[in-house]
């Protein structure tokens, strides 16, 4: 159940669309580590550091094996679409938490309903 696939196809239901999935997956490092214990080395890294002007960026996240892990992935990659849409599209980079957050409770949501 918790699975790259799993993460794909709920991520292309009106999350992501399959150019941007691609593009945030090559710049994706995947590792295994215990998310019970490592939780705060993940996330979405903006390119060039500490500058204002972001032009790519990249992603560390665990390999997808459980809960946690599913929704770290959901997390990061939901901060990667809004770079890129910053990036690719023009749209004014959103920093806060909000719309990640929500991509997990909606995540959370659709696994208790099936
Ligand atoms: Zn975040």
């Amino acid at each position: 159940m918790f699975d790259e696939k799993a993460f794909r196809n709920f991520m292309l239901d009106g999350i992501l669309t399959e150019e941007e999935y691609i593009f945030i997956n090559l710049r994706a490092k995947k590792i295994n580590v215990d998310t019970n214990k490592n939780l705060d080395i993940f996330g979405c890294f903006i390119k060039p550091i500490d500058s204002n002007v972001v032009i790519d960026f990249n992603l560390l996240v665990p390999i997808i094996k459980d809960l946690k892990s599913m929704l770290v992935n959901i997390h990061e990659y939901t901060h990667a679409m809004l770079l890129y849409r910053h990036i690719n599209n023009g749209l004014e980079l959103d920093k806060t938490e909000k719309i990640p957050r929500a991509n997990e409770e909606k995540y959370l949501k659709k696994i208790k309903t099936i």
